[in-house]
């Protein structure tokens, strides 16, 4: 499986794509912006886009998907729940002193327990509502979206729940495990 994670725009937002060599299938999530060098490392590795997931309707995280979408036919999953965070946009561009990307409502709604992904690598959507975990941290929750109650809800039911040795791929910054984060981060200590 081909798997690579690499910061795009000015918020640096982890874009994530996951790749299957066999079928040529890729899915997208993220893709905030640079959607240019984006398509560049799908073609790189020869892959078609087949979803683009998006995990919420912050800026940095969903304001190159309708452009992606565009240039590629692949449609955009986003939780229902993130449709204010799109009546939002022009806001959320302004406090960034940026242009308002073009957004539109997704084709499907990223629900929990859903199965998205490619045909030999299914994955289950887990809703982790509030912003969720970083490696050594946890999201921010004066942001319009946080929650602290919701988040700490989210990582403690839903997160911690996984083994060890999941890898956890946060929306910014390194990478890291759910291990690594049980045992280490500040903000789980109870
Ligand atoms: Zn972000």
């Amino acid at each position: 499986m081909i798997l690579e994670t690499f910061p795009v725009g000015p918020l640096q937002c982890n874009c994530t794509i996951l790749g299957d060599e066999q079928t040529g299938e890729a899915i997208v999530i993220d893709p905030g912006e640079e959607i240019g060098r984006i398509q560049k490392r799908l073609a790189a590795h020869g892959l078609k886009l087949k979803q683009i997931l998006v995990t919420h309707g912050h800026i940095d995280h969903i304001g190159g998907a309708l452009k992606l979408k565009r240039l590629t036919g692949a449609p955009i999953y986003l939780n229902e729940g993130d449709l204010e965070q799109l009546a939002l946009m022009h806001e959320q561009a302004n406090w960034l002193g940026v242009e308002t990307p073009e957004t539109a409502p997704p084709d499907e709604s990223l629900a929990d327990g859903m199965t998205v992904g490619l045909s030999n690598y299914q994955a289950r959507v887990l809703h982790t509502p509030g912003h969720t975990l970083f490696a050594g941290s946890i999201g921010r929750t004066d942001l319009p979206g946080g929650n602290s109650e919701q988040i700490m809800d989210s990582i403690h039911t839903r997160l911690l729940a996984l083994p060890d040795e999941t890898k956890v791929l946060p929306g910014h910054g390194p990478a890291s495990t759910i291990g690594a984060e049980r045992r280490s981060n500040p903000f789980l200590r109870e």
